[in-house]
This record gives structure tokens, sequence and C-alpha cells, in this order.
């Protein structure tokens, strides 16, 4: 098992050893696919596991023991979640199912402030669910959608925003990482710019996420969406960010039990935040999954981590570079990017590249990744990506390269 020599404070063996799945697939697994979902964290599962067969009960409702240890478990898990990513305080963290979730509520309840004839901004690199729900709210109120365009590097041209810029801006939306290059957005720019505007920053935090603890109010941003089932939890729970005085003034999004203050059959009053934006019963088990998840991130060595997967990413960036026919999607480098590299091989069909991979027992994903315009922009319809998480290593980026040096000697 590989270790970081010369670096005792960082114990990869011991990190991989927290994520149940490895011993469960033995050694020809090189999980390359973490932006799609991570593998689950022992902490998260455990957790998940403790919920459902020991001290499961519906939260916000019961006033019988069992009910009452969820509902202050799931509170627990708010904090924690608020704690991994800066909050100021748990109520300003709504559960939702994940990001998807998440910015469909963004965009539904700031709708609200929507006149026909406002705009809203998004960027060339989004996934699309920061582009689809936009787009809905946009026909709804009479909205027009713009969006910031790419430089030849694949990195947003942030230098634009002076002429997309307007007083009828009213929400910016961006992601703090593309899914495809992994190049990380400005964030501050675009706070600055939203403020100059008063309009609201909604950023999609996906894939930022797992790469360690966050500071939302030195952000600047106003709304931050993420996905547990990326962040080493489980399926079916996320978590979008809301700042309080913002929160407070929005409208509900779906409607139903848990959310109200009073029912009457003509009309209803709304709980404060967040439940308000609460409706029905959460995600119970994978809420407190992602909490157990948030906690145990916390507590890690962040900067041993970032040094270890970026010597991976140039790892994998040196390799790619170097298989005759191999193109590297946006920026070349490892600088203000995440550990993620999207790539197409000449004459090979990116579906063809991932099933051919996988038969040297390694997992990437093949296609336009829910980011057409942005696969449109850099000229090509789909590509391979490899995605690099905190319990990667060496073999895995080995394995990939020496696959694909395979791969394009036998087909391209
Ligand atoms: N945003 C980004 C940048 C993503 O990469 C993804 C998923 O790949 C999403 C949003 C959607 O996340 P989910 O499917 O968990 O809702």
């Amino acid at each position: 098992m590989p270790t970081m020599a010369g670096r005792g404070d960082f114990d990869l063996a011991g990190l991989r050893g927290e994520f149940p799945i490895f011993a469960a697939q033995g050694p020809r697994f090189h999980y390359l696919d973490n932006a799609a979902t991570g593998q689950i964290c022992r902490a998260a599962a455990e957790a998940l596991i403790d919920f459902e067969t020991r001290a499961r009960a519906n939260v916000k409702r019961g006033v019988y023991r069992l009910a009452d240890e969820a509902t202050r478990a799931f509170e627990e898990a708010r904090a924690r979640i608020a704690g991994y990513i800066g909050a100021r305080e748990a109520a300003e963290v709504v559960i939702t199912s994940g990001t998807t979730h998440a910015l469909n509520l963004a965009a539904h309840c700031l709708c609200a402030r929507l006149r026909p004839g406002d705009e809203i901004l998004l960027t060339t690199a989004e996934h699309h669910s920061n582009i689809v729900p936009w787009q809905l709210a946009g026909a709804r109120v009479g909205a027009t959608i713009r969006a910031i365009p790419l430089q030849t590097d694949g990195r947003l041209d942030l230098d634009r925003l002076a002429d997309l810029l307007s007083a009828r801006t009213r929400v910016i939306a961006a992601t703090h990482c593309s899914n495809v290059t992994g190049a990380i957005t400005d964030i501050g720019r675009l706070a600055e710019a939203a403020r100059s505007v008063g309009a609201v920053l909604v950023v999609d935090g996906a894939q930022r996420a797992p790469h360690g603890p966050l500071d939302v109010q030195a952000l600047g941003c106003d709304l931050y969406a993420l996905s547990g089932h990326k962040l080493f939890a489980a399926t079916g729970a996320g978590a979008l960010w809301i700042r309080s005085d913002l929160a407070q003034e929005l409208p509900p999004f779906l409607g139903g039990g848990e959310m109200i203050r009073r029912v009457s059959i003509e009309s209803s009053t709304f709980a404060p935040p967040p439940h308000r934006f609460e409706a029905g019963t959460p995600p119970i088990g994978a809420a407190l999954a992602l909490g157990a998840a948030a906690a145990w991130l916390s507590g890690l060595d962040w900067e041993a981590i970032h040094a270890h997967e970026q010597r991976l990413l140039e790892r994998l960036l040196a390799g790619l570079k170097a298989i005759p026919g191999v193109r590297l999607l946006g920026p070349e480098g490892t600088q203000a990017r995440a550990p993620l590299v999207s790539f197409v091989v000449d004459g090979i069909h990116p579906h063809d590249v991932c099933q051919l991979l996988d038969t040297f027992g390694v997992c990437t994903r093949g296609g336009h990744h829910c980011a057409q315009p942005l696969h449109e922009a850099l000229g090509v319809e789909a590509s391979v990506r490899a995605s690099i998480a905190l319990y990667n290593d060496e073999a895995d980026i080995e394995a990939l390269l020496d696959g694909l040096e395979e791969v394009v000697r036998r087909l391209a």
C-alpha cells in the first residue's frame, strides 16, 4: 500500500482504510470517477446504518424519545455541515437532496426578486443543473440569460464581466469549480461584480466541496450548493447555504408538511428558515451521513491532502501529455485547479476509451458530463474525465496512464 514517503504526517494507507470500498473491491480497483460520486467514508456509512437500524424515527414532529433523538441528530448534522462550509449559523443550511435540488430551490425562490427584462448572468462552464433551473425561472418571469464566455485556455474570461453586467443583472450563478476542466472560479471577483450592481451571487460548490473545508462568508457569495454523495457521504442528501438575511426574505420552494407556521384552507404562513425550505420528510439518514462526513473531513490535515492531490494531478497531466493523440481540455497547468482532467483521444470515442480502461480496473467517465455548452465552447462533443479524490494513490494514476497507452496502441 503506498505511503507518502518523507511526509510522516500524512498516512495515505490509513486514510484509504477509512473507505470500506477499497477492502471490498481489492487491489485492481482504480476509482477515478470522483467528480461523479465520491466513495463513502466509514464515519458516514456508520451514521447512516446506525440511524436506519437503531435510531430511526421521523424528525421535527414526534414527541417521544426516539423522535426527539432523531430531530436532535438531524440538527446536529446541519451544524456539522455549517462548520465545514464556514456558515455563521446552522440555520443558514438547508438540507436538500443534492446540488441539483439546491440550485432549483435557489432559482425558484429568487424568482420572487426578478421582474420582466431582468438579467441572470451564468457562465459557459456550468453543469446543466446550474443552467436549466435558471432557464425555467427566466421563462417564468421574462428574465434574460447571459453567460460569461471562456478564454482560449478554457478558463472563464472574467475581463468580460464589465460588458456583461448591467443595472438589470439580478443574479449571478457560477460554478466554484468546473466539473470538466477542474478550473477554479475567482468567486471573489464575481462577488465584487454582484455587489456593484446589487445582484445575488449563487455558487455551485459540488466539485469544490470535496477538496477541503470552505469559508462561504469569506467567499462573499449569497448562496452555496453542494452534494453529499460527492463529499464522501451517502446519496440522497446535499445542502444549500443561504445567507441569513436573504433567507428571511425568500418565499418557500416546495409546499407541504413541516414548512408552515399555520395552514387554513384558504392560505398558509410559513416557518422561518431553514424549515421553510424543507417541506416533507427530509433525507434523514443521508443527512446524518453528510454531517458525519463533514465532521470527519473537518479534522483532516488538508495542507497535506492538497499537496498529495496536486502531486497526483501533476503526474496525471504530464503522463497524459506524453501519450500521442491525447488532447487535454482546458487549462494545462495545476494552478487554481481541482485535481480533475478531461481529455479526448484522436479517433476513439470517449465511451470506448472508458470501456477499455475498465478492463484495466480503471473507472473514468466518458460523455458530455452534463456540460454541453462547455464542450461546445471547447469544440468537442464529449470527453473522458479522470477525477482524483483524497484517497487516490500513484497506482491509480499509473494504471490509467498504462491502460490508456495500451488503448491508443490498439485502436488509434
Ligand atoms: N454541479 C456540478 C458542478 C456537478 O459536477 C454536478 C454533478 O456532477 C452537479 C452540479 C449535480 O449534482 P447532483 O447530481 O449531486 O445534484
